[in-house]
């Protein structure tokens, strides 16, 4: 699914991924966990193909295909989703319309047909259900005065929308109170299944006691320092990353 191999990266001229090695499997979650400035921000916007971020070394590749050579929309076509930390607010523009632009460009990609407005509200509404989300969602402008459990409903409402085969959650948690935990949680894993994989990127070790990975990677200085089963988040969450600088 996903193989990361030598990636290093630079922003600014200064080098912050310093060689990465990673593979997700197909069906696999993956969690990467790190102190804050380690790179993992970096390494999801390299993955998602953001600007500024130059790529000095190394490949990526998704479902065989070498990543690092699409363009982001063709990224997004290609099943690749990426939660942000801070989703973005667009006052004046509907979230319905919104997402259905944002479905209806990967559709686009794929060679799927678009969906018209019923169509869309048909099948959000459907979406919408399996995840206890009010439909005056829908209405309200892009995450204009949404709270924060309400922004990432939106974002799980949009993931589950899009149904990626790779999603990347990029300390999608922080802030984030029980309940909203939960939403997020309950929206990665209903994706569960055998083409679905995601990368929960992490501070804290809370979120994987909802989400459990198949894997854990500890990223420090802009490399992958150990990598575990999911009782090495524990060990993080009692030891801190010390412990790791230490190993
Ligand atoms: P993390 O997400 O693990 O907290 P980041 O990937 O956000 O880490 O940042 C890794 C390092 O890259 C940090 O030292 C940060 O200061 C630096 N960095 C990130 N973005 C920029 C930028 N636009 N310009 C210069 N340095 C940056
Ligand atoms: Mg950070
Ligand atoms: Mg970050």
């Amino acid at each position: 699914m996903l193989k990361i191999e030598g990636l290093t990266a630079e922003v600014d001229g200064k080098p912050i991924l310093k060689g990465i090695d990673l593979e997700v499997p197909a069906g696999e979650i993956h969690a990467i966990m790190g102190p804050n400035g380690s790179g993992k921000s970096t390494l999801s916007y390299v993955l998602s193909g953001r600007e500024g971020y130059e790529i000095t070394g190394g490949s990526v590749s998704f479902n065989g295909v070498d990543l690092l050579a699409l363009e982001p929309e063709e990224r997004a076509a290609a099943g690749l989703f990426l939660a942000f930390q801070y989703p973005v607010e667009l006052p004046g523009v509907g979230n319905a319309l919104f997402l259905r632009t944002a479905l209806n460009a990967v559709r686009r990609g794929k060679g799927e047909p678009e969906l018209d407005a019923m169509q869309f509200l048909k099948l959000a509404r459907e979406r919408m259900k399996a995840l206890s989300m009010p439909e005056d969602m829908l209405k309200r402008g892009v995450n204009v005065g949404f709270s924060g459990g309400e922004k990432k409903r939106n974002e799980v409402l949009q993931m589950a929308l899009l149904r990626p085969k790779l999603a990347i959650l990029d300390e999608t948690d922080s802030g984030l109170d029980i309940d909203a935990l939960k939403i997020v949680a309950d929206g990665v894993n209903a994706l569960r299944a055998p083409d679905f994989s995601a990368l929960v990127i992490t501070h804290y070790q809370r979120l994987l006691d909802y989400i459990v990975p198949d894997k854990v990677h500890v990223l420090m200085g802009g490399r992958i320092v150990q990598s575990g089963g999911p009782e090495l988040a524990h060990q993080l969450e009692a030891s801190g990353y010390a412990s790791v600088k230490a190993a």
